[in-house]
């Protein structure tokens, strides 16, 4: 008889977005004719940029031509876009990458998750509370054992490193994904000179950089003097170009990431995606290489400035309200404290049940999110507005 992955039932139910859907859907069938808003979203709402439609179209079409078609795609891009990628490093981050260091693949979720292949199931993986779930889960399916360091009020959300602290992967999300909180670069260049110090990796997560604002908070970590010997960063077009339906991100480990037998991770790497993945599609490719150029990051920019609007109009009313929150600037994400003491859901229920609006309840995060609320910038203006406008009501 076979056996299964026992490290499965250490995962708990993911019950969250599923708790939060379900408790709205109970509240609408019993108010029929309460207007909700929506302001839990984690998905972008704008559609995707002309220049990146009009260059997945072309190349459908020539997908259809004997003379153009093409089959499978290279493992880890088409050179085309690794230099478009490459070329945006250079240009809106400042850093110089190789191509070859540039590895396109369907989306962060499943490269923060699939690099774990390439590390023992030995090493000590230490994750920021409160964070995007798949960090966690992704190390408990391996068997991994995970401990946790605390954002809290007291360091704005921003865990530093100390001397107590062990561990042989560090995760990184900046700006963070529930928080919006970003590091500047004193403080990623000590989590760079502490993972160099104690022969760690730092894991990336990049996925919200076009979002920042802060001169001082870098896009990318390989900004901070050393990271190319320590870090590995994950991109995702998904928040930054619309692409959650489409499906692309890309992932960059610099040469220089060797472990102590000499093993190069970006080696290793490609040795797994070949081994295991094929390709990025071509259509998928073209539109991604669309929204690196100059038309395409610019109406991607107008997207984010239309989402950071939102972001404004909530800051703004917790501003008034005398509120405590945290992200916005450098985040499509509000990360609030709820009044009054209240908890998550506590708080979940109140804005439902009284204002009929939706957000993320933090402990859902992690523990330490106990207490906060997770509020969208990726809605309508108009609605975004409304629903402020209820919670001043409400607040107020
Ligand atoms: C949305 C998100 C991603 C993006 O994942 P994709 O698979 O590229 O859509 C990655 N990391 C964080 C923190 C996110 O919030």
């Amino acid at each position: 008889m076979f056996k299964v992955n026992e490290n499965y039932k250490n995962l708990k139910a993911s019950y969250l977005f599923k708790t939060v859907a379900t408790k709205k859907a109970a509240y609408a069938k019993d108010h029929p004719e309460a207007d909700i808003i929506n302001m839990g979203i984690g998905d972008v709402t704008l559609p995707i940029c002309p220049a990146a439609t009009l260059a997945m179209a072309k190349e459908a079409l020539a997908m259809g031509e004997k003379a153009t078609f093409k089959g499978y795609p290279d493992y880890y891009g088409e050179p085309y876009l690794l230099e478009a990628i490459g070329n945006y490093y250079k240009n809106s981050i400042g850093v110089e990458l190789d191509p070859e260091e540039i590895n396109v693949t369907c989306g962060a979720k499943e490269d923060v998750s699939n690099i774990l292949d390439i590390f023992s199931t030995d090493n000590r993986v230490v994750v920021p509370d409160p964070v995007y779930p798949v960090y966690l889960d992704s190390n408990i399916m391996d068997g991994r054992k995970v401990s946790f360091i605390t954002g809290n009020v007291e360091n704005g959300f921003l865990p530093m490193p100390d001397e107590s602290l062990d561990g042989d992967i560090f995760y990184i999300c900046s700006p963070n994904n529930p928080t919006g909180a970003c590091y500047n670069r004193d403080q990623l260049k000590v989590w760079v000179d502490f993972a160099l110090k104690k022969g760690a990796v730092i894991l990336y997560d990049a996925a919200y950089e076009i979002f920042i604002e802060d001169a001082d908070c870098p896009r990318s970590i390989f900004e901070i003097e050393g990271a190319r010997r320590c870090a590995i960063e994950f991109c995702s077009l998904s928040k930054t170009a619309g692409f959650t339906g489409v499906r692309c991100g890309y992932t960059v480990i610099p040469k220089e990431l060797v472990a102590s037998d000499g093993s190069s991770l970006l080696s290793m790497w490609k040795r797994r995606q070949s081994t295991k993945f094929n390709g990025v599609g071509h259509i998928t490719q073209r539109g991604a290489a669309a929204v690196f150029t100059p038309e395409g990051l610019a109406q991607i920019r107008a997207n984010i400035a239309y989402y950071k609007e939102n972001t404004r109009t909530m800051m703004k009313t917790f501003d008034k309200l005398g509120i405590s929150y945290y992200g916005g600037k450098n985040s499509p994400y509000i990360w609030l404290r709820c009044p009054n003491g209240m908890g998550s859901w506590e708080f979940f229920d109140l804005l439902l049940e009284k204002a009929n609006v939706v957000g993320i309840p933090g402990e859902g995060f992690g523990k330490s999110g106990e207490g906060f609320f997770r509020l969208s910038g990726f809605g309508d203006h108009a609605r975004t507005a409304e629903a402020m406008e209820r919670l001043e009501k409400l607040l107020g």
